[in-house]
């Protein structure tokens, strides 16, 4: 039986090490915590997702949360002008729910179920001269270790890496007690703020299984909403929370104006500067490992993307291992693997990048949404399948040659 190590249980190592243990391979994960300790933990992530991802973990038979999560079902833009009123307010139901489940709760129960099925896992944390030791007892050791410093290992593709600092500074916090209608928790909301920054809400169910709203707050640097970096404690974190909702949306207030953090470590403040690194890592001894998810393609969140790339890489790392058989996993058959996955995960980065800086045309397709239902039907397609928002969502000119012909259509249907 071929010898799979992952370093790292989170949404890439736990999802790969499940497919791998379901199809036979002795598998090994190395995780820095044990579930207890995850489960106790602060707040690292909040992520949302979309159809696809989540059918490669209802597939996987790790849907545990399907029926009593609060999924989201709406979508809600609202987009601001520079003085702060309204400029766009649109909404509109998901043809697929999205879903967001506390990593907490989700990789601690995952972790368990790994070993259920057959699976080691071993509590350590691994450096590079463990990975190193290690290396020769498996045939291909696999680094899921996400924003862990082990990924360093890979070294960063200058080309494919677009940033050297990030573009936004982040606040989430999961919250309990909102006032008013039941229906709007079940939407995903994002609010505009032009050259300050963006407002999400979204249902989610966090790790002690009660449902629950995720606020994320992605604030240009020094900008006005950019207050979350001082933020030393829950309670700090609450009232700022608060602070930024009553100045930037007053006409929500209400609903959150008695709202409580789910639990005291229901909170997180960071920045992320995306990087993509090279997919195989050399070891001193000479061996290598690859990398996947987050440790190679690292991205900010905003576009809600790094967990469902983090479940397709895992797919599609694990269909590659099968389809190889019992030949060696060496450094080309890595490289062909992530060329693949680049094919898709490009437009992934690419929607990322146009939401981190929004060029012009992203205006008039954002117009054309609050109008057009077949617009807004392939954007949630993008978000959910990035190269179908090729060309047009990524080239101004394409962008109007599309938006010419979706809104013909739309004359068409409506004389
Ligand atoms: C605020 C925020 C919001 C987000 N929202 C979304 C969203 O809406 N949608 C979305 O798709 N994505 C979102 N993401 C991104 C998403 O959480 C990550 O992209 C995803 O978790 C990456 O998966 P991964 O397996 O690569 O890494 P992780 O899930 O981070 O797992 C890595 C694991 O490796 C362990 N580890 C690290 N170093 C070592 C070591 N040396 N030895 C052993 N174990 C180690 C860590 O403890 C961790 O458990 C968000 C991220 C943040 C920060």
């Amino acid at each position: 039986m071929r010898q799979i190590g992952i370093i790292g249980a989170g949404q890439a190592g736990l999802c790969l090490g499940i497919s791998l243990v379901d199809a036979g391979y002795d598998v090994t994960i190395f995780s820095d915590r044990t579930p207890q300790a995850v489960l106790n933990s602060q707040l690292r992530a909040a992520p949302l997702l979309f159809p696809d991802a989540l059918e490669i973990e209802r597939n996987l038979g790790l849907n545990f949360w399907d029926e009593e999560s609060q999924v989201c079902t709406r979508f809600h833009n609202q987009v601001l002008d520079t003085e702060g009123n309204l400029l766009l307010d649109y909404s509109s139901n998901l043809e697929k729910p999205w879903q967001g489940v506390d990593t907490r709760l989700k990789f601690s129960s995952w972790m368990e179920e790994f070993v259920c099925r057959g699976g080691e896992l071993i509590v350590r944390e691994i450096n590079l001269d463990d990975l190193d030791k290690l290396a020769p007892n498996y045939d291909l050791v696999v680094v899921a270790v996400g924003k862990g410093s082990l990924a360093t290992l890979f070294e960063r593709d200058a080309q494919r890496s677009h940033h050297n600092k990030p573009k936004r500074h982040l606040g989430t916090g999961l919250f309990a007690n909102l006032k008013g209608d039941p229906t709007s928790f079940r939407t995903f909301e994002i609010t505009n703020l032009p050259n300050i920054g963006e407002i999400f809400k979204y249902p989610f169910y966090d790790k002690n299984e009660n449902p629950c709203y995720a606020f994320g707050f992605e604030a240009y640097p020094q900008g006005v909403t950019d207050r979350f970096s001082f933020v030393q404690n829950g309670r700090e974190f609450l009232e700022t929370a608060k602070k930024v909702i009553r100045e930037f949306t007053p006409w929500e207030y209400e609903i959150f104006e008695d709202m409580e953090l789910s639990e005291e470590k229901a909170w997180l403040c960071g920045a992320i500067t995306p990087i993509v690194r090279r997919p195989v890592g050399h070891l001193p001894s000479g061996a290598i490992a690859m990398g996947i998810a987050d440790a190679i393609i690292l991205n900010d969140p905003i576009a809600a993307q790094g967990a469902n790339n983090a479940n397709k890489m895992a797919h599609l790392v694990a269909q590659k291992i099968i389809e190889r058989g019992e030949r060696k996993f060496d450094s080309e058959w890595m490289q062909a693997v992530f060329d693949e996955f680049w094919e898709y995960v490009q437009y992934s980065i690419g929607l990322t990048d146009c939401f981190l800086s929004p060029p012009e045309h992203l205006q008039d397709i954002g117009m054309a949404m609050a109008k057009n239902p077949d617009v807004l039907r392939d954007y949630f397609n993008g978000i959910n399948n990035p190269p179908s928002l090729s060309p047009w969502f990524f080239d101004s000119f394409k962008a109007k040659k599309y938006l010419a012909e979706k809104n013909a259509k739309n004359l068409a249907i409506v004389t």
